[in-house]
């Protein structure tokens, strides 16, 4: 799969806070589209299908995953998680830049077939932090906290993989990073068109 869009995949432990970072970026950078992802796992309260996850049960998830309709996917504490391809396909096709939220394997896999995407891992300050901040969002029974926490402490390990990293700390300064890494891709030189380097010396010329 290749397309005119940068592909931006976002990492990071479950709580970590990659859900506020994106909301809070979409808005400041203009033509970043975020693929919503299908589950398997039990809707929080306040999640909306389509919005959040497209929630799936198992076999249907299981059919999508054998006809090849995912880019990637994998299992996370017990549920599954997938990327769809088409969307993803259709607005980097369009010139579009995408975002995906990926846990370590599903990013690797990205990195695969999508060599050029842009991986940025998102860490919290300590593995403290990150526990009160599973407790306190209280969507988790303890034994679901625990499991994600041993997955948190092994995608840490991961970190060398990715482009980047942005600790998230204080969320304002986490999402000011995010919106510049952004910024910065999409300003690299060797992204600039033909057309551009016409149009300016079209310009240098006049
Ligand atoms: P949660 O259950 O907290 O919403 O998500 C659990 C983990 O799955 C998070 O690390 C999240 O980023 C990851 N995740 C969400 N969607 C996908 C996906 O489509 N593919 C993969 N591989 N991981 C995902």
């Amino acid at each position: 799969m290749s397309g005119r869009g940068i592909l931006f995949v976002m990492t990071g432990a479950s709580g970590v806070g990659k859900d506020t970072i994106r909301q809070a970026s979409l808005p400041a950078v203009e033509g970043l589209h975020y693929s919503v992802s299908a589950t398997t796992r039990e809707r929080r309260v306040g999640e909306v299908h389509g919005e959040h996850y497209w929630f799936l049960d198992k076999v249907t998830f299981k059919g999508m995953a054998d006809r090849g309709e995912f880019l990637e996917h994998a299992e996370y504490v017990g549920d599954y998680y997938g990327t769809p391809t088409r969307a993803v396909r259709d607005a980097l096709n369009c010139g579009r830049d995408v975002l995906l939220e990926l846990e370590v394997s599903g990013a690797r896999q990205v990195k695969k077939r999508r060599p050029d995407a842009i991986m940025v891992f998102i860490a919290p300050p300590t593995l403290c932090e990150l526990e009160r901040r599973l407790r306190g969002r209280g969507t988790d029974a303890e034994e679901k906290i625990q499991k994600r926490l041993a997955r948190a402490r092994e995608e840490l390990r991961a970190v060398r993989e990715f482009d980047y990293v942005v600790v998230n700390d204080t969320i304002s300064t986490a999402v000011k990073d995010f919106i510049a890494i952004i910024r910065a891709e999409r300003a690299r030189a060797h992204r600039v068109t033909e057309q551009e380097v016409d149009l300016f010396l079209r310009e240098v010329r006049a």
